[in-house]
């Protein structure tokens, strides 16, 4: 009996993957799907402490667990900062607004009225995903107090217990996307708007690294001009949600304006197409597929069909939204 509780024990146990970077900061996995996929970043400034990005509302056991195994309390957490409010990123904030009685939110202006009121988001989120796949990523949404709410300016600066964090606006994966410069670490929190790329299919000679054109406001324009700000800080690193630490921002960068490029020539072409998003979806996971395995990134075939083709029919489905605009 005694061994069977133990079992349950260790099963009850909350998983969590989590890796320190330098000046404080620590990504941590937020489990969405699987292992790799999506992180957000704990940032601790002498005993402040703040979240960037938060997964979703499963994740908040698992930001709760961090916390314990590093030793700080619930009251250190001043600041919860989604970098947009697509629910990858920002379906936790309510979850963790409970937890930590001491905190604000700083979020994007034009997100601010989703994170006060989540009916909308859920409404839409429901649209893109389908009833079942929602529920089982996602749940419902906790509101959170508008009197905790601090709406992030263009170039808001925040004085982070000292340490400057600077919001800057960076439309073309989202409008309600901002992105933070880190002074102290001379990185870039850059939640979507700096690409996706799984360092499980980095192992090659060159990354992979995409745009997620998750439906339903992607603007090539605006996102290559959002990059173009963002290098003009010269950062050394990057902090992504999908996924972790990149250095080397200027190869990444010049690879992530290419294939935003890419992508809208390849929606352009399939315009007319009768199951356009079907063909839009495979052309893309073709297209990733070919670059990885010229570059021996060492996974094979199947495993990044498997890896990237979630991601890839989200591609095609903003994209085809991005046609249906123009149209
Ligand atoms: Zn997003």
């Amino acid at each position: 009996m005694a061994i069977q509780n133990d079992e349950l024990a260790k099963l009850e146990m909350t998983e969590v993957f989590f890796q320190d970077h330098l000046c404080g900061i620590t990504c941590i996995d937020t489990m969405l799907g699987r292992q790799g996929m999506a992180s957000c970043y704990l940032i601790e400034q002498d005993g402040m402490l703040g979240f960037i990005d938060t997964g979703t509302n499963n994740s908040v056991s698992i930001m709760l667990e961090v916390l314990r195994r590093k030793g700080f309390e619930k009251e250190q957490v001043a600041y919860i900062m989604p970098t947009h409010v697509h629910l990858d990123h920002a379906g936790g904030v309510g979850g963790l607004m409970k937890e930590f009685s001491n905190a604000q939110l700083v979020v994007h202006p034009r997100g601010a009225r989703h994170m006060i009121d989540p009916s909308k988001l859920e409404a839409g989120s429901l649209a893109v995903y389908g009833e079942e796949v929602y529920q089982r990523l996602f749940g419902n949404l906790i509101p959170v107090d508008p009197l905790r709410v601090i709406r992030a300016e263009d170039e808001m600066v925040l004085n982070f217990n000292g340490r400057e964090l600077l919001f800057i606006d960076t439309p073309g994966h989202a409008r309600h996307h901002y992105c933070i410069f880190d002074k102290a670490s001379n990185g870039i929190f850059a939640g979507d708007t700096f690409g996706a790329s799984y360092p499980q299919l980095n192992n090659g000679r060159a990354p992979l690294i995409f745009p997620p054109t998750t439906p339903v406001q992607f603007d090539p324009e605006a996102w290559t001009l959002s990059l173009k700000r963002l290098m003009s800080f010269k950062p050394e690193r990057v902090f992504l949600t999908h996924y972790g630490m990149h250095l080397g921002l200027s190869d990444l960068a010049t690879q992530l304006r290419l294939t935003i490029k890419d992508y809208a020539d390849i929606a352009r072409e399939y315009a007319g197409h009768s199951q356009r998003t079907e063909r839009i979806a495979s052309a893309l996971l073709q297209g990733s597929v070919n670059h990885l395995l010229d570059q021996q990134c060492g996974v094979s075939e199947t495993q990044i069909r498997e890896l990237l083709a979630q991601d890839m029919s989200l591609n095609a489905q903003g994209l085809d939204f991005w046609l249906t605009c123009a149209e």
